[in-house]
């Protein structure tokens, strides 16, 4: 069976393409005292002791902090929002979040995001997809 596309690349080591085209953040989780990294590790950043175990970050956060980003390298379109998101059940990324310029920044602290992990458009010499973590705000109310 042949792919119809060339296999995507992760932009990031800590992103994982599994072989069902599933797209996912990896981490780690000290059996010590549990605190949950993103990536792989090799010890613990809380506690420094205990042995890690790789894990499947969650795909849903809140923004930790953010700001608008209104200069940038030539052809990355601006304006946008760079956020650091603390993912539940452990782990912090950083990434674009997704949506409407906010006015003021700091109101989008706390809100919650949905992670997912898509194409960003740009392509190596051979035509491969790199991927890359994306938030979008999930809506609360209903
Ligand atoms: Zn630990």
């Amino acid at each position: 069976m042949s792919e119809p596309f060339p296999e995507p690349i992760p932009a990031m080591p800590y992103i994982v393409i599994d072989d069902g085209g599933d797209h996912y953040l990896a981490g780690s989780r000290c059996d010590q005292c549990g605190a949950t990294m993103l990536g792989k590790r090799l010890g613990c950043a809380a506690c420094g002791d205990g042995a890690l175990t790789d894990v499947r970050l969650n795909d849903t956060g809140r923004v930790r902090t953010c700001t608008v980003i209104t200069r940038s390298y030539p052809g990355v379109p601006v304006p946008f929002i760079a956020a650091v998101i603390a993912i539940d059940g452990g782990g912090v990324v950083r990434g674009t979040l997704h949506g409407p310029i906010p006015d003021d920044p700091v109101a989008e602290i706390g809100k919650p995001v949905r992670i997912s992990i898509e194409d960003t458009g740009q392509r190596d010499p051979n035509g491969r997809a790199f991927y890359a973590q994306n938030f979008r705000p999930m809506e609360t109310a209903a």
